[in-house]
């Protein structure tokens, strides 16, 4: 007798009918190829149960979803690596319906005829925001791009040595303004830009001036920017329209939940810019998108730019982003409805009710193999936004047992078990311990539930 069953023999077997619905001939007979030749390699014998067995494991991890939900208790609010602003309900319902049918994406429904689908947001944008005009894209590094690709292609924009920021992720201000064919002319100092050097920069191929809000890190000390509305009358006075890249664009004063003051585009707009842009999944607390708003005739210079069609927001997104809008016209319902500002604005005494709800099973699930605490931490909004103010929270803090040799090593283990379970759950490994911010953990239930699963 062979030591192992031939493919054929398994593919007949009553229990592969399960494999070769879920997974599908081809993907289930390589599996087969695969486990067999595991057993064989390892010269053991199989049976053909233990062989589908084996097959079964492989194809379920071959086919488990990348993209799943984690539990973000890094403290980051606004994680870039973890997909940013948690849609609410409403964008979620616009963005399913949008996905499973058609909709008048580029259709005017009044007058059949053709649209542009910029108008399924244009109108909440300007009421929003003041603006005369709206146009959206992909994010706002494709704003950034395409605003100054369609003003200032092969002409000079003048930008502040202090604003030469770099976003991560390879988006630096010199290098978009390069791929958008503008040549940039810096002025002034890291630390201090006054508005005569501005001026003196100004000259025939100038195309712009541009504030860039410098939205992850702070210049502190003996610092000075023109204040925007100076920038604004001087770029006015040569003619010229007054560029600003806002990047995290809050609709509305944040002031009013009693979090630090972020610029908004209508400020901006009031204070003069011409053009304004911003993300749509950062404290908008949006999908993934890059707002412009401002002059009618700027934004329509911008439409008709053959980037803009590269750039464009799709349907998804396009119904997600409406929802989202639709709840800024009632900004006293805000805090409740939209999760971005729910979480930002959590107070510490609710997240510290969580963590002692959490706190037993924790314990249980780590008996002897971590020390557990809930301790005070500080929660960070994210995505550059507010970088050097920090929200008061609460954390489950997981130390290595009292004479745990390689305490790193140990660490990142355990780091890695919680990432393993069925819902990663993703902290942050700070002060030889791992903390669990539990600001963004707002349903105790399925986060326990899997706490057996833990080795
Ligand atoms: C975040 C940010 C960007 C990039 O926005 P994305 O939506 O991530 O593409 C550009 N400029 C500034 C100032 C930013 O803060």
């Amino acid at each position: 007798m062979s030591p192992l069953p031939a493919v054929h023999a398994v593919l007949a077997a009553p229990g592969t009918q399960a494999l070769l619905a879920q997974y599908g001939r081809d993907d289930t007979v390589a599996a087969l190829r695969e486990a067999l030749d595991s057993f064989r390699q390892a010269g053991r014998q199989a049976g053909i149960e233990a062989v589908l067995a084996s097959a079964g494991a492989i194809l379920e991890y071959r086919h488990r979803p990348r993209v799943r939900p984690v539990f973000n208790l890094t403290g980051t609010v606004l994680h870039t690596n973890l997909g940013r602003a948690p849609l609410p309900a409403e964008a979620v319902a616009a963005a399913t319906a949008a996905m499973t049918g058609a909709i008048p994406l580029e259709f005017d429904l009044g007058r059949a005829k053709r649209g542009d689908r910029d108008d399924l947001v244009e109108d909440w944008l300007c009421r929003l925001t003041g603006a005369e005009a709206a146009t959206v894209v992909n994010n706002n590094a494709g704003a950034v791009l395409l605003m100054l690709h369609a003003l200032a292609a092969k002409a000079e924009v003048v930008v502040s040595r202090g604003e030469l920021v770099e976003i991560g992720g390879a988006f630096r201000i010199p290098e978009v303004m390069a791929r958008a064919q503008a040549r940039l002319r810096e002025v002034g100092t890291t630390n201090r830009t006054h508005l005569r050097d501005f001026e003196a920069a100004i000259g025939p191929k100038t195309a712009a001036l541009m504030k860039v809000h410098t939205s992850n890190y702070a210049v502190v000390g003996f610092t000075a920017q023109p204040p925007e509305a100076e920038l604004a009358r001087l770029a006015h006075d040569h003619g010229l329209p007054f560029l600003v890249d806002l990047g995290a664009g809050s609709l509305v004063d944040m002031e009013r939940w009693g979090l630090p003051h972020e610029p908004t585009p209508r400020e901006t707009l009031a204070a003069g810019a011409d053009l304004v842009c911003f993300s749509g999944d950062k404290l908008l607390g949006g999908p993934q998108t890059g707002i412009i708003v401002g002059r009618k005739d700027l934004v329509a210079r911008i439409k008709k730019n053959p980037l803009k069609r590269a750039l464009r927001m799709d349907k998804i997104r396009l119904a997600a982003l409406e929802a989202v809008l639709k709840l800024y016209a009632d900004p006293d319902s805000l805090a409740q409805r939209l999760p971005t500002l729910r979480l930002l604005t959590r107070p510490a005494d609710a997240i510290a009710a969580m963590g002692r709800q959490v706190l037993p099973a924790i314990e249980r699930s780590m008996d002897g193999k971590a020390r557990v605490a809930l301790e005070p931490c500080h929660s960070q909004i994210g995505s550059g936004a507010l970088p050097v103010d920090l929200l008061p929270s609460w954390a489950i803090v997981l130390r290595p047992p009292l004479g745990t040799k390689s305490e790193g090593r140990a660490l990142d283990q355990l780091a890695a078990a919680w990432r393993g379970l069925p819902v990663p759950v993703v902290g942050r490994i700070a002060d030889g311990a791992l903390w669990f911010d539990l600001r963004c953990l707002e349903d105790h239930a399925p986060f326990l539930a899997q706490l057996a699963d833990l080795p």
